[in-house]
């Protein structure tokens, strides 16, 4: 399954250094064997996916509203991020979570949403590590795929789901390799029992603390089928180095 390398720039970025980062990276990342996707803040997406147009590099917004339009004050809908130049949205990510109170049902209405839209959600799912210490990670994030994901999508999803330890996010820290694998392992069969058939071809992300030195490791896990990365994504030459960590496991698998 080709990879997906995703940048979340988070609340960082005006028009002349996002330009600029965009810039390098669109020629560092060109023809690899990997989906290349930035998330840039609201207010650069028009910019950056008209500088982008054409190339290997797509453009996603953060967040979405539940309703295409009204009376939501500061909100935007999925139907103004895809007209901005957006194919896909982050959604439930843990600082959104956290930040505004998102529950996952409110998570759920927005991948709809998103989906009715024609944009491509990245669910977001992760334990704390109060969670972890507790041994419930396992319960937690399957509840929150469960509460995240629309059943209905099991004619099909056009999304991933990016399994981010709330504890690995922007700490340095990630967990060991074998967790990884057995979180990722336990995402897949919690979307096969969600979503049936549909459920086996979803992507998994892994996120936290994904950085150069860790890339390669952590890219070529069973079942990781990418990373969306947020403080290395703010520095072209560390996102390109990790989609170019995913290209050489794409050719390695391929070498056999
Ligand atoms: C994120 O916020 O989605 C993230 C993974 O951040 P970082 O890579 O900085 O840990």
């Amino acid at each position: 399954m080709r990879q997906l390398i995703a940048g979340n720039w988070k609340m960082n970025g005006r028009l002349a250094d996002g330009a600029a980062l965009v810039g390098k990276l669109q020629q560092a990342v060109s023809g690899l064997e990997c989906d290349v996707l930035i998330c840039p803040p609201a207010t650069l997406l028009h910019t950056l996916a008209a500088q982008l147009a054409g190339s290997a590099v797509q453009v996603g917004g953060q967040d979405c509203h539940t309703k295409v339009s009204g009376a939501h004050t500061g909100d935007i809908s999925a139907a103004m991020l895809r007209d901005a130049g957006a194919a896909w949205v982050i959604l439930g990510h843990s600082e959104r979570r956290t930040d505004h109170g998102e529950s996952d049902a409110m998570v759920q209405a927005k991948t709809r949403a998103a989906v009715a839209a024609g944009l491509s959600p990245i669910v977001c799912v992760g334990e704390t590590e109060a969670e972890r210490v507790a041994g419930a990670q396992d319960a937690v994030v399957g509840g929150q795929l469960i509460g995240s994901l629309p059943q209905d999508f099991a004619q099909g999803y056009a999304g991933v789901v990016a399994y981010e330890p709330v504890w690995a996010i922007g700490t340095g820290r990630t967990p060991s390799e074998a967790d990884v694998a057995q979180m990722h392992a336990h995402i897949r069969k919690t979307l096969v029992s969600h979503l049936g058939e549909a459920g086996r071809g979803v992507r998994i992300l892994y996120g936290g603390s994904v950085k150069p030195s860790n890339a390669a490791a952590l890219l070529a896990l069973p079942d990781v089928g990418g990373a969306l990365v947020g403080g290395a994504a703010l520095v072209a030459d560390d996102f390109a180095a990790i989609a170019h960590a995913s290209h050489a496991v794409a050719a390695a698998a391929r070498a056999g």
